[in-house]
């Protein structure tokens, strides 16, 4: 048995993973979402007695992935037992001052980790979850069978992160939650207001990739357990996550039974070229669409256009992805668009 739930994390990604037994099911945890998804999603999973992890990953620093899990870490009541947390703190990026602050959130994550002896990074002995320049990707592998190879950060993507996180340290006080959308967000009009669909037009629009430092040090793997085979891509940079794919994929396309998109499905991080390496009728989008408008348009299109009669997994029903309901457009494009039940928020995939 493979579950994957992606869990309604708001604009975030929360996503909580069973596997092996179905009477006894063994768990990943995999970031906690943006505020208010430990409350909703995640803290009723902790109540009554421990709750051991196989693994909880923060993907990276950025606040609507590592929020629940500051959450969960600062709630005394949560029965947290992790066998390893993977998460990049400052000590991980390269040319490393020690004990020099970072991120507030990060800092704080640290501090947890620290402060109540939790292992950290403990399959990477404690260095940084990244991949190296030469040779192959390393594969983690963890109770029943499960494993993990690593497709992102590399340590140039955690070294670029690692002045940002300074500049934000230098900020002292700023909580990253509040910090302004990169993107103004969108004029929130009617879907009415909103011109059709064009897949052709929107999968055609030139790719800028993702320059955010804090997204290309995002850990991002390939999941695989009992012939099934999850892309677990965080808010990963597409170009990286192509260079990984490519050295396991050889000339073929790599078969994977669903892939959740980097980024939430933002058109600077799902390219033509990501798709492409991909053999796989699955793609998941995270997000309620707040904050950025995720996914846009451009992503979405492009999965239509180059995947092969794909289901799109929405975890929310929102104005922003709407649209791919269209039952003439699916028709048309021989996709299938797939949202939670009305009324109801996150999706739950069994493989
Ligand atoms: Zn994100």
């Amino acid at each position: 048995m493979l579950k994957l739930e992606i869990l309604p994390a708001g604009h975030g990604d929360c996503l909580w993973i069973e596997y092996g037994d179905k009477r006894k099911p063994r768990r990943i945890l995999i970031d906690g979402g943006a505020r208010g998804c430990y409350k909703r999603a995640l803290a009723r999973r902790f109540a009554g007695g421990p709750v051991e992890l196989e693994l909880l990953v923060v993907t990276h620093v950025d606040a609507d992935h590592i929020t629940g899990v500051l959450d969960l870490v600062a709630d005394p009541k949560a029965g947290l037992k992790p066998k390893d947390v993977w998460f990049n703190g400052f000590r991980h990026l390269p040319d490393e001052k020690p004990d020099t602050l970072g991120p507030v959130q990060g800092e704080r994550l640290t501090d947890a980790l620290v402060g109540r002896k939790l292992p950290w990074n403990k399959a990477f002995d404690r260095k940084a979850v990244q991949t190296p320049t030469k040779g192959s990707l390393p594969k983690v592998t963890l109770a029943d069978g499960l494993t993990l190879t690593l497709l992102s950060p590399s340590a140039d993507k955690l070294a670029e992160l690692r002045p940002e996180w300074e500049k934000e340290c230098a900020k002292a006080g700023l909580d990253p939650a509040k910090r302004p959308a990169a993107a103004p967000r969108g004029s929130g009009g009617l879907l009415a207001a909103r011109p059709a669909l064009d897949v052709d037009a929107l999968a055609g629009t030139r790719f800028e990739e993702d320059d955010s430092e804090a997204n290309g040090s995002s850990i991002a793997f390939l999941l695989e357990f009992d012939g099934k085979s999850l892309l677990l891509a965080g808010d990963a940079h597409p170009g990286m996550l192509r260079t990984s794919l490519d050295k396991l994929r050889g000339k073929k396309k790599l078969k994977v039974t669903a892939a959740k998109l980097p980024h939430h499905g933002s058109k600077h991080n799902t390219s033509i070229e990501l798709i492409e390496a991909l053999d796989c009728k699955r793609y998941i989008f995270s997000s309620n669409g707040s904050h950025f408008d995720h996914p846009d348009p451009e992503a979405v299109a492009r999965v239509v256009k180059a995947a092969k009669s794909p289901a799109l997994l929405f975890n929310y029903k929102t104005e922003f992805n709407e649209g791919w309901a269209n039952a003439a457009l699916q028709k048309k494009w021989g996709y299938t668009a797939v949202f939670p039940d009305a009324g109801k928020d996150g999706l739950v995939e069994e493989y």
